[in-house]
């Protein structure tokens, strides 16, 4: 992380009851130093819900003096690979966190849990199962009536060792067998009943550890004796799991692990507009609604680096947030006003065409130029200025010019003012158009008396922005909304593929920049003047930059919605 002030603590992580359990335990010394641990699966892409865990873990570890782990919850093959595994590295990261070399998979724990699996068998406290999958939830029982016991329930302690051990050495085939805790089948809570704590998979090869094993443990017993594993103290998940919390605790208290750590839930980020969900994520990937991960209306890492989010922002957003116990359904537009203010103080000011029509300033000299300073941050003078080029054509936007302007229209009119923006007054003396009647281009007369002044008796109250017809740069801009259309997409029984917002993104082929955009890297964001915030996208090229929308200057949502 760059800014000092936006590490203080007060800044980063406002106090919520997480940091008050750990304040606690620091001053009562049942820790002096905590440990917390991000526990990703590699099974997608990271969003901004994953976010708000990372900024959580990271947060509180870096203003604890703690340590926080990137950990690999990779028990499950069919579904992760090594394209999530670097994807979520290189995401945690962007985002400005380092877990220095504390990078571990849960299945480098695989020995030792298998061992873990083997003590509690010799306690009597796991056994190998025979009944299927069908006839497993048969036997569950539900929330109103008590489980029945498994027929293997009381196997012999050895019978149960030499099972496992032909479960481990590939004997039996998926499905056949499982490992279960022996806890009770007829307790409240339908997660103390007899959990599965291992399934059988032949024929997956694992990212990590290959094909040698066939043998998989269940998260809600890794995760627990990962935690303890790697002595973290406090380990913060979101509140699906509070139910699971008696077997968290169960796991640990019934073998030999270093340490205790505590699981903590907090309410999980939602936000308006978007789907959070992986396996929605995923569909929208796969079924091509989105043109990828990475595609800047998803609201993933990725989509929102492409879509000119920088990481402070996500972490202002996620400190703005909060950490509570509390369903909630955050509003997009506060995810939107924390880029719009990070970029309002630091992005560079251009000026950027969108839909150009041409103007011919009729009284300037052929063939002349001049070059005009204009200023990259009205409130910074810190970020210098640039030169615009000033011509006999230019463009301004189609949307700056009305024949037959609205009531309160300001910009320029036939036989109207307008100043243009860093330059000069004009005036439009004759509006040419094509044989359908469509306007083609401007005549106009420029006063060059006008730079930076209004001279006496003239009122010009309208700015417009413009560029060099002659150094302008082409340009292609990709104008992007929310994905869907709904705030809650998928509600009421839904499909929320069937809400996705038809004209999400609309491109924008012909515009024409300023010729200081020549060049820009991809990555780099400017504010377009009165258009809003755009970054270069990675599909740009020396010669044709591509911009992508980030955000408008204001919340215009309400506005197009009507
Ligand atoms: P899955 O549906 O695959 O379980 P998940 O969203 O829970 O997905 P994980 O990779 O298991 O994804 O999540 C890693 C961590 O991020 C977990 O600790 C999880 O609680 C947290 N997390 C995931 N989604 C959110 C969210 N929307 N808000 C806050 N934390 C989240
Ligand atoms: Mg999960």
């Amino acid at each position: 992380m760059t800014d000092a002030a936006e590490l203080h603590p007060s800044k980063l992580h406002p106090t919520n009851f997480i940091r008050q359990i750990i304040e606690a335990d620091l001053a009562g010394g049942k820790h002096n130093r905590i440990a917390t641990r991000f526990p990703p699966e590699p099974n997608g892409y990271l969003h901004i819900g994953h976010a708000k865990s990372i900024v959580l873990n990271f947060g509180l570890a870096q203003d604890f003096g703690g340590t926080c782990n990137l950990r690999f919850d990779d028990t499950n093959p069919h579904k992760e690979n090594l394209e999530f595994v670097e994807s979520i590295k290189a995401d945690v990261r962007w985002l400005g966190f380092d877990w220095a070399d504390r990078l571990y998979f849960a299945s480098d724990y695989f020995e030792r849990l298998y061992g873990f699996a083997v003590e509690l068998i010799e306690k009597g406290l796991a056994y190998v199962c025979e009944l299927d999958a069908e006839q497993m939830r048969a036997y569950r029982g539900t929330l109103t009536e008590p489980g029945r016991e498994s027929p293997y329930r009381n196997r012999s302690v050895a019978e149960n060792l030499d099972l496992f051990a032909r479960m481990r050495a590939g004997e039996f085939p998926d499905g056949s067998r499982t490992l279960r805790a022996r806890i009770d089948m007829a307790s409240p809570n339908i997660n103390l009943r007899d959990p599965v704590l291992y399934r059988i998979k032949h024929g997956v090869v694992h990212h990590q550890t290959g094909s040698a094993w066939c043998l998989y443990p269940t998260y809600d017993y890794t995760h627990p004796l990962s935690d303890a594993l790697e002595g973290i103290t406090h380990s913060l998940c979101t509140l699906e799991f509070e139910d699971h919390r008696p077997l968290y605790d169960w796991c640990i208290d019934n073998v030999s692990v270093p340490s205790k750590p505590r699981q903590i839930e907090f309410s999980r980020l939602n936000l308006e507009y978007t789907v959070m969900s992986k396996r929605r994520l995923t569909e929208l990937v796969s079924e091509s609604h989105v043109q990828g991960w990475d595609d800047p209306r998803m609201p993933t890492i990725a989509g929102l680096r492409r879509r000119g989010y920088t990481p402070a922002a996500i972490r202002a957003f996620c400190a703005r947030i909060g950490v509570t116990k509390a369903e909630n359904l955050v509003e997009m537009a506060m995810l939107e006003s924390a880029i719009r203010d990070d970029l309002d103080a630091h992005a560079p000011r251009r000026m950027a065409v969108l839909r150009p029509l041409k103007v011919v300033l009729t009284n300037y000299p052929e063939g002349e130029g001049a070059q005009l300073a204009a200023s990259n941050h009205p409130k910074d003078e810190a970020m210098g200025s640039r030169t615009l080029s000033f011509g006999r054509e230019i463009y301004i936007d189609r949307g700056d010019f009305e024949e037959v302007p609205p009531k309160g229209f300001k910009r320029l009119v036939p036989d109207g003012e307008v100043r243009l923006r860093n330059a000069y007054v004009i005036r439009c003396d004759a509006v040419i158009k094509d044989a359908a009647g469509a306007v083609v281009e401007l005549h106009c007369s420029v006063d060059l008396d006008t730079l930076g002044k209004n001279p006496e008796g003239r009122k010009v109250k309208g700015v417009i922005h413009w560029v060099s017809a002659e150094h302008g740069v082409p340009a292609e801009v990709r104008l992007y909304d929310r994905l869907f259309g709904v705030p809650t997409p998928g509600a009421g029984g839904a499909d929320y593929r069937d809400e996705i917002h038809a004209s999400s993104l609309q491109i924008l082929a012909g515009c024409m920049l300023e010729s200081a955009l020549r060049g820009v890297q991809p990555g780099e964001r400017f504010q377009f003047e009165r258009e809003g915030y755009f970054v270069a996208d990675p599909d740009s090229t020396p010669e044709r930059p591509v911009f992508n929308l980030t955000v408008g200057l204001r919340d215009t949502w309400g506005k197009s919605q009507k």
